[in-house]
């Protein structure tokens, strides 16, 4: 057969006809740029799109990702009229039941956050459940949850509604055309090469499902995703399954349910998934399927025989298998890839690609045009990945566990365990022995408590937690004694070069001309007035600055300020793994560094936000006189060879001062406690530092920045919002961020980090409360606050100040 014709030049070329591809294209040619190739290498659809089962659900974990399901939910529901195409959009509403009293609450606060992200979901009891979806037992349900707006579509049926929607604004779909490399210049994506000849663009977008990790590849970009077989069943009817039955989730069975045709669709996410071993995909594995293996599907079915009888003595049409990728987080992978400028991702959908690709492809059609995300997607943002997170081995372990954790229990701050540990500090070894901990950010382990003399694991619960007595004997330790922090995992880069300085001025919105030895804190902000990142920033010499910024934004950053540098003449490299972070902290703090060291760090020697290199031991560090966790100390800057030498310096001395070991459980609630924003809590590419009350590190008057102008618009038009901090007033009730904040019994926001402080003997919030433009400072003290955990509304001080100021 001969290679279709394809045009040999577009502005955007989209590679895949699944959901993704052809939602893109849609939100692209709706954006008015029509001149948009789809490429697909078999036909529309043929990848993993035809044999979704299409139920779409609404409720997800942040207000954007919500949003972006509602958008999508709206979208489905009124396709058909503008195309003419059906697409079997039905809204039957969906019911979540819980059988365990631990997922009645995590329901609970599930219903609460959708609730405050503006979702119509109520809490039904089981005889109602009952009513609502009749073949089910619920003798031995807790409870559910009812949402109404849910519905189901048929993914092949949707995904042609949406292509027609984009022929019809002039987009070119064409089948059958495989992508085989790209042209790459001055680090820009300008042609895709094909089987069919090659086309020159200015952008492509990778809408290549499970294949786009190896497409991706083929650019250098890094995609981490894997395959996993993935199931379902499908009866043929039932009595009793009618058109209108709606969705039903059992997540403690590990099922789902939907009806087609009289019968049911009935599949699942088993908790130890199958990876599909198969490497690379085949690119002709089209319209296929994988062999049954009902070994493998037998606890979905015994889990759904006990929920639903009537499966027993159904008639099984078909069990299918059919892969699906899935990202070591559970989360999909959107945005312009880090490596390669003008590429664009949207992949990896964790089996919610049909729920999400509505949302999805209007997001990457709005960064496309806007240079920028129109909103705060950091869940789901490609930079929350490094390119080891692409190893092949690492993903086919941690698919094993992902898959099975979207329905598994879900606790607060549960730790995934496969794949572990990978990054590891100097001191791993060390901390183990002494009891640490581990979390897992960024590929890094890092320490989140010491629990000395404890085997085995602390248990996950809603309620407070077994680690808190061991986080606040570190607490008091940094408010009256010492304790060191091993902060390894900060990201840091050095930016170098004759224009290092004019392009930190353009990128900072803080004044970042200051002398040699001085600290800059300051937000990167977006055209929009809002956070991209916020920096702590030395200058180390005339033209270099060492930048520090949080572990899990190693890559973004990168990302921002490689691409801010444009023409000028700087470089910036990531130094990371070259210097480990050692952060003594407390009122002692002064007084070991006196007995190790013999520079002088007294309070006249060494101001705030100044750092010097001080001899340390036998050992040379860069001592930075910040605190994130507020009150005296330093964080030491090692070069990673000697952070063993110096941290045993440290601990030997330290006896004598009450040095303690303490993890970031503790810094997060000595932060909390003390007022400091962190990055994808209070600090996101939706908030401003007007909203956040980070004025002081924005200096206005400095000529022009990024961000400017939007804030001085701010400051005309007012605020409508702003970030508070409240105690709560029961002293047993432990939240954990997300939680609804209501005012007057009205949700107003919700938590953005919750932490249990020592000093007050309670938990203390942050949280944005919302109100109508312009919201004076003043007026956030009018009214009752309360939180809302899980259906329970716990009354809340507002803190005028920080509980601890120092
Ligand atoms: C059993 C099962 C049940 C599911 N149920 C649901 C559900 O109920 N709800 C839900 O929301 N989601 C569900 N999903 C997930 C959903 O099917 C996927 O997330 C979604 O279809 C992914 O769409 P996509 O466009 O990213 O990928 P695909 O549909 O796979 O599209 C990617 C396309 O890219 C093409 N391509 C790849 N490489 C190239 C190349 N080099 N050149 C040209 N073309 C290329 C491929 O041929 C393919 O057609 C389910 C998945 C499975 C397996």
């Amino acid at each position: 057969m001969p290679a279709p014709a394809i045009p040999s030049q577009a502005r955007v070329v989209i590679i895949g006809g699944g959901i993704a591809g052809c939602s893109t294209a849609y939100h692209l040619a709706k954006e008015g740029w029509t001149d948009v190739v789809l490429l697909e290498q078999g036909r529309l659809t043929s990848g993993t799109t035809w044999h979704a089962a299409g139920l779409v659900g609404q409720m997800r974990a942040s207000r954007t990702m919500t949003r972006m399901s509602m958008y999508g939910v709206k979208l489905y529901s009124e396709l058909e009229q503008e195309t003419g195409l059906a697409t079997g959009w039905k809204r039957c509403g969906s019911v979540n039941v819980a059988s365990r009293p631990e997922r009645l609450v995590a329901l609970k606060r599930q219903l609460a956050a959708a609730r405050s992200f503006g979702v119509d979901v109520e809490f039904i009891t089981p005889a109602e459940a009952g009513k609502i979806y009749p073949i089910m037992r619920t003798d031995d349900l807790v409870g559910a949850a009812w949402i109404p707006g849910d519905g189901k579509a048929n993914p092949t049926d949707l995904t042609q509604s949406l292509a027609k929607g984009a022929r019809m604004r002039g987009v070119k779909i064409v089948e059958g055309v495989r992508v085989t490399g790209f042209e790459i210049k001055n680090g820009r994506v300008v042609g895709v090469r094909t089987n069919a000849g090659n086309i020159a663009c200015d952008y492509v977008a990778l809408c290549g499902g499970q294949w786009s990790r190896q497409v991706g590849a083929m650019a250098g970009v890094s995609v981490p995703l894997y395959s996993a077989e993935h199931f379902y069943i499908v009866t043929k009817k039932i009595a009793g399954v009618t058109p209108d039955l709606p969705v039903m989730r059992d997540p403690d069975g590990f099922i789902y349910y939907k009806e087609e045709v009289g019968g049911l669709v009935m599949g699942g996410f088993e908790p130890v998934a199958k990876p599909w071993k198969v490497d690379p995909i085949p690119d002709d594995f089209q319209f296929q399927l994988l062999p049954e293996d009902w070994d493998h599907f037998e606890i979905l079915m015994q889990n759904a025989i006990h929920r639903t009888p009537c499966l027993e003595t159904a008639e099984v049409r078909q069990l299918l298998n059919g892969p699906e990728s899935f990202t070591p987080d559970g989360n999909f992978i959107l945005g312009e890839a880090p490596e390669v400028g003008n590429f664009f991702v949207a992949a990896g959908f964790n089996s919610a690609g049909i729920a999400n690709s509505g949302g999805a492809g209007r997001l990457l059609a709005e960064w496309i045009i806007g240079g920028e995300p129109s909103t705060d997607i950091w869940e789901v943002d490609i930079r929350r990945y490094a390119p080891f997170n692409s190893n092949r081995a690492q993903l086919q372990d941690r698919t094993v566990e992902s898959l099975g954790l979207h329905y598994a229990m879900r606790w607060p701050r549960q730790e995934m365990v496969s794949a572990r540990p990978l990054r590891r500090s100097p001191l791993y070894d060390r901390l183990t022995a002494k009891g640490a901990r581990f979390g897992q950010k960024m590929g890094w382990e890092r320490p989140l408590y010491f629990a000395p003399g404890v085997t085995g694991e602390l248990p996950y619960g809603f309620e407070k937690p077994a680690w808190l007595a061991h986080c606040l004997a570190e607490q008091k330790a940094v408010r009256e004694a010492c304790a060191i922090f091993d902060q390894t995992s900060f990201s840091k880069y050095l930016l170098q070069g004759r224009d290092a300085l004019k392009v930190l001025q353009r990128l900072s919105a803080n004044d970042m001309d200051v002398p040699i030895g001085r600290i800059v804190y300051t937000a990167l902000l977006n055209t929009r007035g809002c956070f991209e990142s916020d920096l702590t920033v030395m200058r180390t010499g005339e033209a270099e600055f060492f930048i520090v910024t949080g572990t899990s934004q190693t890559t973004r950053d990168a990302h921002w300020i490689r691409r801010g540098i444009g023409e000028d003449f700087a470089v910036l490299t990531d130094v990371t793994g070259a210097w480990s972070v050692l952060s003594v902290m407390g009122p002692k703090a002064a007084a070991l560094f006196k007995a190790v060291s013999p520079d002088d760090l007294s309070d006249d020697a060494i101001k705030p936000n100044r750092f010097k290199t001080i001899d340390i031991g036998y050992a040379q560090a860069r001592a930075a006189r910040v605190s994130y966790v507020g009150g005296p100390g330093f964080e030491l800057y090692v070069p990673v060879e000697f952070a063993a030498l110096v941290y045993d310096t440290l601990v030997t001395a330290g006896k004598d001062f009450g040095l303690r070991d303490a993890g970031y459980h503790a810094i997060d609630a000595l932060r909390i406690e003390a007022g400091r924003r962190a990055f994808g809590a209070e600090l996101s590419p939706v908030d401003t530092p007007l909203e956040a009350g980070l004025m002081f590190a924005v200096k206005l008057t400095k000529p022009d920045f990024i961000g400017r102008e939007a804030l001085l618009r701010q400051k005309q038009t007012g605020v409508a919002k702003r970030l508070a901090m409240f105690a709560l007033d029961e002293p047993e009730a432990f939240p954990w961020g997300g939680e609804g904040i209501l005012r007057d019994g009205k949700p107003v926001g919700e938590a953005s980090s919750a932490g249990f402080s020592g000093l007050l003997g309670r938990a203390v919030v942050m949280g944005y409360v919302r109100a109508d433009r312009p919201f004076e400072p003043a007026a956030l003290q009018a009214g009752r606050y309360e939180l809302d955990i899980a259906g329970k509304r716990i009354g809340l001080t507002l803190l005028p100040k920080p509980a601890f100021v120092g």
